[in-house]
């Protein structure tokens, strides 16, 4: 099960605080793992690219529409992939009315919104995988470990900041507890692979693709380390 896409937040009848996420990792890896013969349901937000065929399509707005319709699809999913950008915040007022101009500044008060990746982590079931994103901008993959600890995830997927909000290829590292794996830069598409490889390799039972129930999120490279595809290193 795979969360997708970016979320709107609004502020007013027209006006919406949002991102420039295209969606595209979070379809890269409903096709992967669609491909792969799961059963997949995507919760998307909006996206700027076509829906998947043959994977269910659940649309939603907001980021606590999103945490909803995931809330209440996680337990049927073997594997959970937040690949959304989701916004930390929504305007704690929706006006009723189109804000008009004003002489002076506008003054916006926001409230945060929950931690649907952390949510879905804290309640995991047994057997089931959860995977996340990350974008830093500085101490990548120790500040990616800390979001494994803090959102219980079984993987973190590290995209190096100018890439990865909606382009067509994504640099990543695949991080564990013990392991992070440098890729190449790579299709969503291929990183999708990546990632569902990596995933099988998790729960040991690589080959057997159709026990993955649900995907939601994006894909990765090449690699040889600890166990992974071939042709990477192995980073600490
Ligand atoms: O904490 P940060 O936003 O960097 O974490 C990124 C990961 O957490 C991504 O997998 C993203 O989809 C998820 N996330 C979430 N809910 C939020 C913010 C981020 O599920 N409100």
């Amino acid at each position: 099960m795979p969360g997708a896409g970016r979320t709107e937040e609004p502020l007013d009848p027209v006006r919406v605080l949002t991102n420039r996420s295209s969606g595209r990792m979070g379809f890269a890896l409903a096709e992967a793992a669609r491909d792969r013969g799961a059963e997949v349901t995507v919760v998307a937000g909006p996206v700027s690219v076509e829906s998947p065929q043959g994977v269910e399509i659940v649309p939603v707005t907001t980021a606590l529409q999103m945490e909803r319709a995931m809330r209440e699809r996680a337990g049927k999913a073997s594997l959970i992939v937040m690949s959304a950008a989701v916004a930390d915040y929504r305007p704690a007022r929706v006006a009723t009315q189109k804000i008009k101009r004003g002489a002076g500044p506008l003054d916006v008060t926001f409230e945060p919104n929950p931690d649907i990746l952390a949510g879905l982590g804290a309640a995991k079931a047994d057997g089931q995988l959860v995977v996340g994103f990350a974008l830093e901008t500085q101490n990548g993959v120790e500040n990616a470990r800390k979001k494994l600890d803090a959102k219980h995830a079984d993987l973190i997927v590290l995209n190096t900041p100018e890439e990865g909000l909606g382009g067509e290829t994504n640099t990543v590292t695949l991080v564990e507890a013990r392991s992070a794996v440098e890729l190449p830069e790579l299709s969503k598409r291929e990183v999708a692979e990546r990632v569902l490889d990596r995933v099988l390799e998790i729960r040991g039972d690589s080959g057997k693709a159709a026990n993955l129930k649900l995907a939601s999120s994006r894909p990765g490279g090449k690699e040889r380390a600890g166990g992974h595809p071939a042709g990477s290193q192995l980073k600490k």
